[in-house]
């Protein structure tokens, strides 16, 4: 039986090194479901630069990031190293993530996801830095990512005069959720929960993208930052991804809302329910149904709104749901 074993060892020992670098890049993953390579072509040239650069520590890194990215786009950030990294912060924007740091195949691995906001994201070049700490000795990447414009389409919204305009009376109201709304959305904690892709909500038809220049009664109003779902009363609104209810609310504009923090700054948020399903401080799980689907708040029938907050910018989810993190990084 040893010999048995023995010989088996001995013939994975051989054939291993005779399986071509492009399958075991394949496999090259931060934890199940992730399916992310290990040297990106068009990043490979730049990788070989940051190596060299790297070199005193005697470490190899490679950063992938995209150099050209759409306003309200989301995008992905990985730093690799063959060296176990002690810390990692990512900046962008005048925020920081210190992302989880992950392990696969002796490579050591962090991950963010980033994005600007159509809201308030101007086209032009931004600058991303990642510092590395190996051995407590620093490493800084630096790399320039130009936002485009996009052409996000035209929508003519006809609402109730009320719906457009809030009373007076409910102005105090709307301050107070704002503030609480705003905390929410730029929740940054240490665990990385989420994974891609992002599970659908629901399954309903996608009705309005994110991004729309949004008129209501011919009025310029801010763009929808999210998606809506058709989504019929009472049904089943399900989490995106894993992660801490962090936020139930009854909002002016969102009805009853729940939102999701998925760590690494990433928060998924759900307006318009007839009803939560479950309260602050709930652990939940990718697919775990939160609430029902209603039309609370300002909606003029039974959908549902969903959007993401990426260290509190608002970005397109609708990526999330199509790519994997190799995908995303091509
Ligand atoms: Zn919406």
């Amino acid at each position: 039986m040893k010999r048995f074993f023995l010989f088996v060892f001995l013939l994975i020992a051989l054939i291993l090194p005779l399986v071509p670098v492009s399958v075991t890049a394949q496999g090259y993953g931060l934890q199940d479901g992730d399916d992310i390579g290990f040297v990106l072509p068009k990043d490979a040239q730049a990788a070989e630069a940051q190596a060299e650069a790297a070199s005193s520590t005697g470490s190899a890194f490679i950063l992938a990031a995209p150099g050209r990215v759409g306003v309200g786009q989301p995008f992905l950030v990985r730093l690799t190293s063959d060296q176990p990294l002690d810390s990692v912060s990512i900046h962008w924007q005048g925020k920081e993530v210190v992302p989880s740091i992950s392990v696969w195949n002796n490579r050591h691995v962090a991950l963010a996801l980033l994005g600007t906001d159509v809201l308030n994201a101007k086209a032009g070049k931004e600058e991303l830095s990642v510092i590395a700490s190996i051995d407590g000795k620093e490493n800084t990447f630096r790399r320039t990512v130009q936002v485009v414009g996009v052409d996000y389409p035209r929508q003519d919204l006809t609402l109730p005069k009320n719906m457009v305009t809030p009373p007076a009376e409910v102005l105090d109201r709307i301050a107070d959720e704002r503030k609480l709304i705003i905390k929410a959305k730029n929740t940054v904690t240490p665990r990385r929960n989420w994974r891609l892709p992002f599970d659908r909500p629901v399954q309903g038809k996608i009705t309005s993208l994110y991004g729309l220049r949004r008129f209501l009664n011919g009025k310029a109003r801010n763009p929808h930052r999210g998606l809506d779902f058709r989504s019929p009363m009472g049904n089943p609104i399900k989490a995106t991804a894993d992660g801490v209810v962090i936020l139930v609310g009854d909002h002016y504009y969102a009805g009853r809302s729940v939102y999701i923090d998925h760590g690494n700054g990433v928060v998924s948020m759900y307006f318009h329910m007839s009803k939560p399903i479950v309260k602050e401080g709930d652990k939940v799980q990718r697919g775990q149904a939160v609430g029902l689907s209603g039309m609370t708040g300002r909606a003029t029938g039974p959908h549902l709104h969903f959007s993401v907050s990426v260290l509190g910018k608002l970005v397109d989810p609708e990526p999330l749901f199509k790519n994997t993190v190799d995908n995303m990084l091509k």
